[in-house]
């Protein structure tokens, strides 16, 4: 899927906006056109508000005083206009917002709805669509380990990641990492942890190695313009970390920046790779694996066993 930058979703928004509201006034004026004696309603009822408004304005010390003789007048006219939309059939749509919270604005608070970013997480970082996968922890499988080892130390995984779940927002340590040669259920698990975070944590970001660092790398070059939204996130998963190209002065500077900044904040990541300790620290550097396996913030499994994909 081709990327969009933040700023072009967020223009998507403002457009959604104003097409709706240019909808709803056109509406409103068919509505007026086939029932005139509402309209009129209407017109009078602004007319009085304006004139309000003026005379406030005009004799601001008698606010209070203008405001009780204008206030029946208003309320009249309002049981008026209730009493002819009903009895004629003209109700007036509720607004129907794809978002409640942020009213389709993709603003709440002091920052991005999530909606925004869930969509961003997808759209401008190139990340999975949680959505688009099945099942969670609730249904997990220990079919298929025909090893009772495994099956064991699958079954101390799973109870682990419910108990995340269920103390979340409090995580006792706040990275998670996941090790383990190819094919021996780490993905299959991770996805489903991240379905039952879902529950309870909707802003969640779940992309491929690959993905970040390509992303990364074209932060480095100034091309974009959501980076920020990769050390903010509540939940960071990372998948098939060890994966990705190497690039200079990107992997390791960007990877070490993300993970003192999320720590700092007291944010979950988590961390998959099918790397062993070895190839880690070619890779990334004792400095930075010291820090991802650190025992006082990071719970590590060690997925070992046969090639389940094999197996099955
Ligand atoms: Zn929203």
């Amino acid at each position: 899927m081709k990327l969009i930058s933040l700023a072009e979703l967020i223009e998507e928004y403002d457009d959604n906006l104003s097409r709706r509201s240019t909808y709803e006034a056109l509406r409103e004026r068919d509505v007026l056109r086939a029932h005139p004696v509402l309209e009129n309603l209407i017109k009078q009822r602004n007319a009085v508000q304006v004139d309000y408004l003026q005379m406030i304005l005009r004799e601001p010390h008698r606010k209070n005083e203008l405001e009780e003789e204008a206030r029946p007048i208003l309320t009249a006219l309002d049981q008026q206009i209730g009493e002819y939309r009903e009895q004629n059939n003209v109700t007036e749509e509720p607004p129907h917002y794809e978002c409640d919270i942020c009213q389709d604005t993709g603003f709440a608070g002091d920052g991005y709805c999530i909606c925004l970013k869930k969509k961003a997480y997808v759209r401008v970082i190139g990340a999975y669509d949680l959505e688009s996968f099945s099942g969670d922890l609730s249904d997990y499988s220990f079919e298929i380990f025909t090893d009772p080892d495994d099956k064991a130390r699958a079954s101390k995984m799973v109870r682990y990641l419910k108990k995340q779940y269920e103390d979340y927002p409090v995580v006792r340590k706040k990275q998670l990492v996941l090790l383990g040669k190819a094919g021996t259920g780490k993905t299959y698990v991770i996805r489903r942890f991240l379905r039952t975070m879902a529950e309870k944590e909707q802003d969640i970001c779940y992309i491929s190695a690959r993905n970040l660092f390509d992303y990364f790398h074209q932060d480095r070059l100034g091309e974009t313009d959501g980076v920020d939204l990769l050390y903010e996130a509540k939940i960071l998963a990372i998948d098939d970390l060890g994966s990705e190209p190497m690039t200079q002065n990107v992997t390791r500077e960007y990877l070490f920046d993300l993970m003192n900044v999320r720590k700092e904040k007291g944010l979950l990541t988590v961390f998959v790779s099918n790397n062993n300790l070895d190839e880690l620290n070619n890779r990334y550097t004792e400095r930075i694996v010291s820090r991802l396996l650190s025992v006082n913030d990071s719970d590590v499994f060690q997925f070992e066993g046969k090639d389940l994909r094999l197996v099955r």
